[in-house]
C-alpha cells in the first residue's frame, strides 16, 4: 500500500459525518471522492444542536462562522412539567458556561456549510449512487459503477453497509419509544432556550430556529408498536396532536400548529467491534448509532472526523492509524452512548410520586447548585478534539 498521506479515499455518505472527514481531509491534502445515495444534497432533516465541542471542529475546519450567522445561540435548558408548562429546573447557560457557544442549527444548514468548504478544498462528489456492497477496497453500488480506492470511509450512517462488511450483521432492538419531528412557527415566541417538558412515558423537546421564526419539536412516546427507523416516514399530525393532547401550557399552542410530523423508531444498536481494518474505517452513525437524549450524534461525528483525519495524516499504516483513531474514540463514545440510553427514563417518568421526587431534587439542585446543574456535562461539552 502506499504511504497514507498519498493514498486516494473514498467516503460513502455526505452526512455530517462524511462531509466532516471529506473537509477535514482535503485540508490535510488527500484526495477525496464522496459518495452519495441521495439524488442531491440532503435537504431532509430539521433542528440538530451543535454543542461546543462539535462546534471546535467546525471553527478548525474554518466552517463555524457561516453557520453561527443562521443558528440560533442557545441561553439555557429549561426542564418544565408537561402538566401546564411550569419550570422545575433551569440550566443557565449563560450564567454558568457563557465561555461556550451552543447552537440551535437547522441540518441543512450544516450540511450547506461543510459542502460549501469541501467544495472549495476540492472534493469530488458523486450523488445518487446507492452502495449495495464492499469487498476489500472496492464499493459496488446499484448502478453497476465499482470503484476502487487505497482507503474506504463508511459515513453511511444508521443502516451502514461499511459496518456490515466489517462487523457482519447485529439486529438492533427497538426501544419501545417513537419519536415525532416537526418545525412549527414560533407562535409561543418561545426565546433562545431548549425546554424538555416532560411528562408520564413521555417527554417533547423544543427550540427555536431559524432567527426565532421556528420551533423545533422532537416528541417522544413510549409505545410498544413497531415503528420504521427512518428520517423519511411522514406521520399523521392529527393523530399525533391526539397522543399528546396531555401536555399543556404554551407547549399545546404549539402542537396545533402541526401539519407536517415525521415519526422515526428510536432502535439501540451497540457500538461497532471492528472501526476498520485493511483499508476500510466507519465514522459517525455507522460507527456507533446513539439515541438522541443527549443530542450528540452529530457532535460525535464532527470528532471522530477530525481524529480520523488526523490519525491517517499522520501515521504511514493504515492499521496503525485505524488503532490509534479507535483507541482515542472509543471510551467517549461509547460513554455518551450509554449516557444517552439512560437519559430517556428520567424524563419519563409514568408514577405521580416519583415523577413528583424526581422533579423536587431537580428543583433543589437548581436553586441550591445551579453551577452543578451545568457543569455536570463539562466532559462533554467542554472536550476539545482539535487541542490533542
Ligand atoms: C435524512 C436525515 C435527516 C436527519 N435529520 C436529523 C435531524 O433533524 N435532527 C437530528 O438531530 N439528527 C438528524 N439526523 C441524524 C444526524 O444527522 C446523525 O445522527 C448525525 O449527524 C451523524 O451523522 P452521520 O454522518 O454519521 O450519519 P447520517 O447523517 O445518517 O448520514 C449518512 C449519509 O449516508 C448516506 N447513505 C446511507 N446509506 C448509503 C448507501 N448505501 N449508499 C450511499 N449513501 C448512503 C445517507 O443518505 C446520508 O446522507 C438525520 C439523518 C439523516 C440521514
Amino acid at each position: 500500500m502506499k504511504p497514507v498521506s498519498h493514498a486516494s479515499v473514498s467516503i460513502v455518505g455526505a452526512g455530517i459525518g462524511g462531509l466532516a472527514c471529506a473537509l477535514a481531509l482535503a485540508k490535510r491534502g488527500f484526495t477525496v471522492r464522496v459518495f452519495e445515495q441521495a439524488p442531491a444534497l440532503g435537504d431532509v432533516g430539521a433542528g440538530i444542536q451543535i454543542s461546543p465541542n462539535g462546534l471546535a471542529v467546525l471553527r478548525a475546519l474554518d466552517v463555524a462562522h457561516d453557520l453561527t450567522r443562521c443558528s440560533a445561540q442557545a441561553r439555557a435548558v429549561e426542564l418544565c412539567d408537561f402538566k401546564r408548562g411550569k419550570m422545575v429546573a433551569r440550566l443557565d447557560l449563560q450564567a454558568h458556561a457563557g465561555d461556550l457557544t451552543y447552537l440551535f442549527a437547522h441540518r441543512q444548514d450544516v450540511i450547506k456549510v461543510l459542502f460549501e468548504g469541501c467544495k472549495a478544498a476540492g472534493v469530488d462528489f458523486t450523488f445518487g449512487e446507492i452502495l449495495k456492497n464492499t469487498t476489500e477496497t472496492t464499493l459496488d453500488f446499484a448502478s453497476g459503477l465499482s470503484v476502487t480506492s487505497d482507503i474506504i470511509i463508511g459515513a453511511d450512517g444508521l443502516h451502514s453497509i461499511v459496518r456490515k462488511a466489517l462487523n457482519g450483521d447485529v439486529a438492533p432492538f427497538f426501544t419501545g419509544q417513537v419519536a415525532y419531528r416537526a418545525i412549527v412557527p414560533n407562535v409561543i415566541a418561545q426565546g433562545n432556550v431548549a425546554r424538555i417538558h416532560m411528562g408520564p412515558n413521555a417527554h417533547i423537546v423544543s427550540y427555536p430556529l431559524h432567527q426565532g421564526q421556528h420551533l423545533n419539536l422532537v416528541m417522544v412516546r413510549e409505545q410498544s408498536q413497531w415503528v420504521k427507523e427512518t428520517w423519511r416516514n411522514p406521520a399523521d399530525p392529527q393523530e399525533v396532536q391526539s397522543k399528546f393532547s396531555n401536555f399543556g401550557g404554551d407547549i399545546a399552542a404549539a402542537l396545533a400548529q402541526l401539519t407536517h410530523v415525521n415519526e422515526w423508531g428510536l432502535f439501540r444498536h451497540p457500538v461497532a467491534q471492528v472501526w476498520g481494518t485493511s483499508g476500510k474505517v466507519l465514522v459517525g452513525d455507522a460507527a456507533h448509532p446513539t439515541l438522541p437524549f443527549m443530542a450528540q450524534g452529530a457532535n460525535l461525528a464532527l470528532e471522530d472526523a477530525w481524529v480520523l483525519a488526523a490519525c491517517l495524516a499522520q501515521n504511514s499504516d493504515f492499521d496503525r492509524a485505524i488503532a490509534l483513531y479507535r483507541s482515542k474514540r472509543i471510551e467517549r463514545v461509547s460513554r455518551i452512548v450509554q449516557a444517552a440510553t439512560k437519559n430517556a427514563w428520567k424524563y419519563h417518568l409514568s408514577s405521580w410520586p416519583l415523577r413528583s421526587l424526581a422533579h423536587l431534587g431537580m428543583r433543589g439542585l437548581s436553586r441550591v447548585a445551579p453551577h452543578k446543574m451545568v457543569s455536570q456535562f463539562d466532559w462533554i461539552y467542554r472536550f476539545d478534539v482539535t487541542r490533542d
